[in-house]
């Protein structure tokens, strides 16, 4: 993939702007993502089929579905509730996988720590912010060129779920809204959703 400066600039505040902030968590699903499609050989020029799996639900995931194009809407974004920083880049069409992991410790700061404390606190001055500031700038930075010494990367190979299937809605006859047809319950002989079904004595 070819970056220059000015275009990884401009993609990033893209994404602070989707986020709504810059933070050192967003940063690293950037660069995970970067080096998982540098991995991968994907041209970003083309539209590629891709589906991303996710081990966390935290700033990261916004990044990466920015960078990658897989978005929970689409169907190509699975999140797997493990609570690792890892994310995994499968292309459809050979099922070839990257695998990034952020290595435990790797990102440990505790200069930073100390910085951030002291920036929250209620007795923080101006100055303690302003410091607090520059030092979460150089922090992300920092992390949006991190190589292998922060991400651990390997090749997989991933068989790749189906894309989303369209399902028919039946209507719940209790609240009389609409209900995919899997998430579709019976209850005493009738069709309710999963709302419903739980309300007893309704
Ligand atoms: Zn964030
Ligand atoms: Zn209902």
């Amino acid at each position: 993939m070819v970056n220059n400066m000015c275009d990884k600039k401009t993609l990033w505040e893209k994404t602070v702007d989707f986020h709504g902030h810059a933070c050192p968590g967003l940063a690293m699903g950037f660069r995970a993502a970067e080096l998982a499609l540098d991995a991968l050989g994907c041209d970003r020029s083309v539209d590629e089929e891709l589906v991303a799996v996710v081990e966390n639900n935290a700033c990261g995931v916004d990044a990466l579905q920015m960078l990658t194009g897989c978005t929970f809407g689409k169907g190509n974004l699975f999140f797997r509730d493990l609570g690792k920083t890892v994310y995994t880049i499968v292309r459809r069409k050979d099922n070839n996988a990257v695998r990034v992991a952020v290595r435990y410790g790797s990102t440990f700061d505790p200069d930073f720590k100390a910085i951030k404390e002291r920036a929250t606190s209620v007795s923080a001055s101006q100055q303690d912010k302003a410091h607090y500031q520059e030092a979460l700038k150089k922090r992300i930075n920092s992390i949006l060129s991190a190589g292998p010494e922060v991400f651990d990367i390997k090749k997989t190979v991933l068989e790749v779920p189906e894309t989303a299937s369209i399902y028919q809605t039946l209507q719940c006859s209790e609240c009389g809204e609409g209900v995919m047809e899997p998430r579709a319950r019976i209850k005493n002989g009738r069709v309710v959703c999963m709302p419903c079904e739980g309300e007893s004595g309704r």
